[in-house]
């Protein structure tokens, strides 16, 4: 699998992804390579949300001549293959974390902002008409071990009065009764705004409206290379040269070494992995009471996030392998769907049909940035493997950027991505996270 953190070029002739969401959704028409030297206002690297919601906004909005290209097809990277989870936030950090290192009126503003990123989702998936199965059953956080349910208590006390958020509490009957028949859970944190979509089908969808907006998309057409020139940029494709004036790089956790080191060397790229089970029996169904339409995380450092999808298959995704040449390894599949047989009782039979995995963004500062990090140069990236709703932001956010516009006071939108402290050993610090994240999580 390609592996951003050794390849120093993503070229366009990749495996199939293999995805649950390939199989579901009806097929978009491929977008055609570019083979012709050409000239843009802003050329956009990569359309997956970020970089589709940039050039839709500085189409739309500022009417600009907008060039986007990507190595294969719209959403190939982690886009059209993430669990589908519409999350009120990004990163790795939560409001609490965020108010004790900015202070309570900065976390106030990261939750606008990750409201307006949910808002913005919201609209575009109305304005656009986009067909992507909305579950919206809200966002349940459950607890792995006994004593955490303390934890959530605090949490739902902290939200309900600092941000007139109105999250719900659930003790352990509670949550049997109304959410699912968990086994190792006793308690649940209920985020309402939250909610599941077919991702695939969304980024097809935002392709679309960039499209009709008057974007100029390409598919297969990887940039190798860009060098600054006189009047812009010089961007080198296999078989087209783009002369731009502004660049914008959104291609987050799939940036190649060779493409951009700024980005490569401030964005661990982590694998998360997921599998699809076969349909569940009726009886199965019923021993499971799901309550359809929620979406589920929890509360591990090394967290499961799992779903019940429309056509009453589970999703579950978690932590993959370290590296691109151990994605495949079955290994990590049978882990995922091991873990999910001890969160559900009466599944024992149950396989998994589709399993997958895609690279996440991680910061060392655990939250992500859309920054201009030289004149005309501009990224987003870092979200740390929650991005579905915020890359919708942060789009808007880039094409406000390049337009010239200023950003809200936040500290991600105030500086780059920090450089990782010895980069060439971000691998090994991985591997010790884990380890560390295995014994916190059993025994801690
Ligand atoms: C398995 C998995 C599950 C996830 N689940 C969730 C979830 O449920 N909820 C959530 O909020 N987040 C989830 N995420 C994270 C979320 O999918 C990402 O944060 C989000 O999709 C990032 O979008 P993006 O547009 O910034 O990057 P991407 O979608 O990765 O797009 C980058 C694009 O850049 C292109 N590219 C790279 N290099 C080049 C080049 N040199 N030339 C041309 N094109 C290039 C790639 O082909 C790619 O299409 C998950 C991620 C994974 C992998």
């Amino acid at each position: 699998m390609y592996d951003p953190y050794i390849d120093t070029t993503l070229n366009s002739n990749q495996p199939d992804i293999g995805s649950y969401w390939q199989a579901a959704t009806q097929a978009s028409p491929d977008y055609p390579a570019l083979k012709r030297d050409i000239r843009c206002d802003t050329l956009v690297i990569g359309a997956g949300y970020t970089g589709l919601n940039c050039g839709y906004e500085l189409a739309k909005k500022y009417q600009r001549d907008v060039v986007m290209v990507d190595a294969l097809q719209p959403g190939w990277g982690c886009s059209g293959r993430n669990g589908g989870f519409v999350l009120r936030g990004t990163g790795r950090l939560g409001l609490a974390q965020l108010a004790s290192r900015f202070g309570i009126d900065t976390a106030r503003v990261f939750h606008q902002e990750y409201g307006a990123a949910i808002s913005r989702v919201n609209q575009l998936i109305a304005l656009g008409n986009i067909d992507c199965q909305p579950q919206a059953g809200g966002y349940y956080k459950l607890t792995h071990k006994s004593g955490m349910a303390r934890t959530l208590r605090q949490q739902a006390d902290f939200l309900n009065q600092n941000f007139d958020y109105p999250v719900q509490f659930f003790d352990k009957s509670q949550l049997l009764q109304q959410i699912v028949n968990h086994q190792q859970a006793d308690a649940a944190l209920y985020f309402p705004d939250c909610y599941g979509v077919n991702p695939l089908a969304l980024v097809q969808g935002y392709a679309k409206m960039a499209v009709e907006a008057g974007v100029a998309l390409f598919g297969q057409t990887p940039v190798t290379h860009f060098k600054r020139v006189s009047k812009g940029f010089e961007v080198i494709t296999p078989q087209a040269v783009i002369s731009a004036r502004n660049l914008v790089l959104a291609t987050n956790a799939y940036t190649a070494r060779g493409l951009y080191p700024g980005i490569n060397q401030s964005c661990l790229p982590v694998l998360s992995s997921v599998i699809v089970t076969e349909p569940l029996s009726t009886s199965q169904l019923l021993q499971l009471n799901w309550q359809q339409n929620s979406i589920i995380m929890d509360t591990r450092m090394l967290k499961y996030y799992y779903r019940l999808l429309p056509d009453n298959r589970i999703l579950f995704g978690g932590r993959g392998a370290i590296t691109g040449k151990a994605a495949s390894d079955p290994v990590y599949p049978r882990r995922l769907l091991r873990a999910l047989k001890h969160c559900f009782a009466g599944l024992e039979n149950l396989t998994y049909q589709y399993q997958w995995s895609g690279w996440v963004g991680v910061s060392f500062d655990d939250l992500p940035r859309v920054c201009a990090v030289e004149p005309n140069l501009f990224y987003a990236a870092g979200y740390c493997g929650s991005g579905l709703s915020f890359s919708a932001l942060a789009g808007e956010r880039l094409a406000q950027l390049v337009a010239g516009e200023t950003l809200p006071a936040l500290p991600i939108y105030q500086s780059t991505l920090p450089a990782f402290p010895m980069s060439a050993l971000r691998r090994q610090g991985q591997q010790m996270f884990y380890q560390w994240g295995r014994f916190k999580d059993r025994f801690l």
